[in-house]
Formats: C-alpha cells, sequence, structure tokens
C-alpha cells in the first residue's frame, strides 16, 4: 500500500512550506535513475518490446528521442505511456546502493522528499514503488509533469519546475541525474543551491535543451543522416559546471558529500537531531 504522501498535483506549489515535524533540513532526491533503476529498466523493455539492441550507453541525451532507436517525440511519449503500464516499470529495481544510502541520509537526521519530472498520472505507481523499496523514508512526492506540460506547452497553464518546488519547500541540497535540472537549481536559486549531480551516466555530461515544441525536435535518426557522432562534441567539461554542482559517480560518494554539506546547514540550524 502507498503510503499517506502529498496530494498535490503536476507543478503545484505547496500554499505553505510542509509542516515542520522538527527542525531537521530537509533534501530533495530525484526519483528516475537516482533511486529507480529506470533507463535500464526502459532499455530492457524496448529490447523486449521491439527488438533492439539499446543499452544504458545509448542515452546520450536525457530526451529519448534525441538518443538511438526511440524515433519522434511523438512516438517516444507513446512508448514511454506503454511502459508506464507494463509489469517492468512497476517492477523496476532501485539504482544500485540507494537504499543504504537513504538509510545512511535518515540516519544523519535529514527529512527526504522525492521531486521527480513525472506527472502525476503516474502517482498511484510511484508511490507503490517508493512505499515498497523505501518504506518510512520519504516524507512526501511533487511531481513537476514535465513531460506533460512540454506535450501541451501551447495551452497548459505554467507550471512550476525544479527550482520553484525545491526553493518553495526549502531543501537544503538537490540530488539529480539531470544535468539541466542541475544547473538550473544551482543557479536560479538565491543562495545557489548545492546539487549533486549524480551517475556515471552518458545524459548527464551533456545539456539537453528544448528549444522549440516537440513537434520540432530533430531526433537523432534525422541528424545522423548529416552528422555523425556529434554528441561528443556536446559534452560539458566538469569544470564548466557551476560551482554548487558536484558530480558523483555512485551513492557512495554522494553521502560523505551530504554530511558535509549538513553540517554547513547544522551551523546555522540548533538541534538538529539522529533520528
Ligand atoms: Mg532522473
Amino acid at each position: 500500500m502507498a503510503a499517506d504522501f502529498s496530494p498535490l498535483e503536476d507543478g503545484d506549489i505547496p500554499p505553505s512550506q510542509p509542516p515542520l515535524k522538527s527542525k531537521q533540513p530537509l533534501l530533495a532526491i530525484d526519483l528516475d535513475d537516482v533511486l529507480m533503476a529506470t533507463n535500464e529498466t526502459i532499455a530492457q523493455w524496448h529490447n523486449v518490446s521491439f527488438g533492439t539492441d539499446m543499452t544504458l550507453g545509448h542515452f546520450y541525451y536525457y530526451h529519448y528521442w534525441k538518443n538511438p532507436y526511440w524515433g519522434t517525440p511523438h512516438e517516444t511519449l507513446t512508448k514511454v505511456h506503454a511502459f508506464y503500464q507494463s509489469d517492468a516499470f512497476r517492477n523496476a529495481p532501485p539504482v544500485d546502493g540507494a537504499i543504504a544510502g537513504v538509510a545512511e541520509l535518515r540516519k544523519m537526521g535529514l527529512r527526504l522528499v522525492i521531486v521527480t519530472a513525472r506527472g502525476s498520472t503516474q502517482r498511484q505507481e510511484t508511490e507503490e514503488w517508493v512505499s515498497k523499496h523505501l518504506p518510512g523514508c520519504i516524507e512526501a512526492i511533487y511531481f513537476t509533469g514535465e513531460y506533460v506540460r512540454e506535450r501541451f506547452s501551447t495551452n497548459a497553464t505554467p507550471r512550476a519546475g525544479k527550482p520553484a518546488i525545491i526553493r518553495d519547500i526549502g531543501a537544503f541540497a538537490l540530488i539529480d541525474d539531470s544535468l539541466d535540472n542541475a544547473v538550473s537549481c544551482a543557479t536560479e536559486l538565491q543562495p545557489h543551491l548545492p546539487v549533486i549531480l549524480f551517475g556515471s551516466y552518458q545524459w548527464n555530461r551533456r545539456h539537453s535543451p528544448l528549444t522549440r515544441s516537440l513537434e520540432g525536435q530533430v531526433t537523432y535518426a534525422e541528424r545522423s543522416a548529416t552528422e555523425s557522432e556529434w554528441w561528443k562534441r556536446d559534452v560539458v567539461d566538469d569544470d564548466a559546471l557551476p560551482p554548487t554542482v558536484r558530480r558523483v559517480a555512485d551513492w557512495k560518494q554522494v553521502v560523505p558529500i551530504i554530511r558535509v554539506l549538513l553540517s554547513e546547514v547544522s551551523s546555522h540550524v540548533n538541534d538538529v537531531e539522529p533520528i
């Protein structure tokens, strides 16, 4: 059964900061490919469904249609919708080390929330997965509905992205595998938010901007017709990252960094107690 998570809709900002159960600092964590091994799972699902040889190494960019095998944005969203209906999605495993890492963060006295780009249409499956793998660890789940917003961007009411939600809930740091989310949260918020850019992933070494409507996006196949291996030119060097963004390979590297950040937060907040 799902726990009693926040009933907020896509991109909703809570009307006020969640009730403080204590003075414990609040840490925001992304779900897909930080806690749940989503891309590895969807690659396996895609191979079974479409007879491809997709691996995690083919995810050059955060947006799937920029990568091999996916097709147009419309075809990609249709596939992702089908994946969300599948047992593969419901049974996706955690990222290596995530369960132990979250347990360590809880022992450090942190309150943990998930801030995900998923839409609230995936609320039930998301809550069930979190309740199964991280029972009692996550205080709330915020859905930005990024893909819903992109899909209907011509008439949708503007919704809050991750920076606005994180600002409003007062998280002191974010763990996320998206380079664009990391940079926006580290530069748009004041003071600049500490962000842990998570994972040894191809897609978080490159920006994946959406400068046109979805239908105007250039697909991998289209670009392949005129260029070769352009993704190698798009790599962002670590020294070009904002100063508050730290790249880590895995959960073993997360915990020590959060411990240092927490000590800085704790110097401003009295009485941080282990849970
Ligand atoms: Mg993610």
